[in-house]
């Protein structure tokens, strides 16, 4: 499979206890067989609440299913007195391959900026795993026009100290904030537009070896009615999905059109 394998990453942000994470998982497990989904062709990777990690762990390893799973957040420290943190080689040693970063609800509702952002990806991918990193502008910096430089700037700033060997490990999740819950998507081209401003500035930091494999995600209303016509676009990678990736069976058509 290539570097720039499509990927689709369902954030279940705070949905589903871990029973129903478990039937989530088996259901989509099993509409994906049945659709002969191709796992080479496509990643596909949830992203539970904390409670219901370990759950989905033990039923992918004991089904050898190839999804994979991760985290929406975690701590910038990895152990002590921090009530209520979970470190990055917890979520490690459950075998979570991805952790969000900078998710904009985490931006909103946390006092995560930048320089928490830039620890929370250290943090990440010491424990070996991959950082989503959400960036992207809000209405207001749309009406200014500013919007690419908003969103690359988010990006250089988070990434310009990590080396060559770290930055090839990131994926980038393009979420303008009006998009994201909204039904407002994108248009294919101006999501285009942002992933190939990204994907210059990661090759005018770090050179080809890291822009070219480095996989850069939409997100904001993804649904199956318009994830094709996105796909198709030359830099984006593939997914980061909120409400849609809600419904197994939406989730799984997603991934079959991705
Ligand atoms: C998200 O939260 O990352 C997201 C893109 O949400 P939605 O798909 O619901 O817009």
């Amino acid at each position: 499979p290539s570097a720039r394998m499509p990927l689709v990453v369902g954030n279940w942000k705070m949905n589903f206890d871990h029973l129903e994470a478990t039937y989530f998982v088996q259901k989509l497990a099993w509409l994906l067989r049945d659709a002969h989904f191709d796992y080479n062709r496509c990643e596909v990777a949830l992203m539970p609440s904390f409670t219901s990690i370990r759950n989905v762990q033990v039923l992918v390893e004991a089904d050898r299913l190839k999804i994979g799973y991760g985290a929406q957040s975690v701590s910038v420290t990895n152990q002590g007195a921090f009530t209520g943190d979970v470190s990055a080689d917890m979520l490690a040693q459950l075998k979570c391959k991805y952790v969000i970063v900078g998710h904009s609800e985490r931006r909103k509702y946390h006092p995560e900026d930048d320089a928490n952002i830039v620890d929370q990806v250290r943090a990440v991918l010491t424990a070996g795993m991959q950082p989503i990193l959400c960036v992207g502008e809000s209405m207001e910096e749309r009406r200014q026009g500013i919007e690419l430089d908003f969103a690359v700037g988010q990006v250089h700033d988070v990434t310009r100290d990590l080396s060559d060997e770290e930055a090839s490990k990131l994926i980038i999740a393009y979420e303008p904030v009006w998009a994201i819950g909204t039904g407002l998507v994108a248009t294919p081209e101006s999501a285009q537009d942002a992933a190939k401003a990204i994907r210059t500035d990661l090759y005018e930091t770090f050179g080809a070896k890291v822009a070219d494999v480095s996989r850069i995600l939409y997100g904001g209303s993804v649904t199956s009615k318009n994830a094709v016509e996105l796909i198709s676009q030359p830099d984006v990678d593939g997914f980061l999905i909120g409400g849609a990736s809600l419904d197994p069976e939406e989730l799984s058509n997603i991934c079959r059109l991705t």
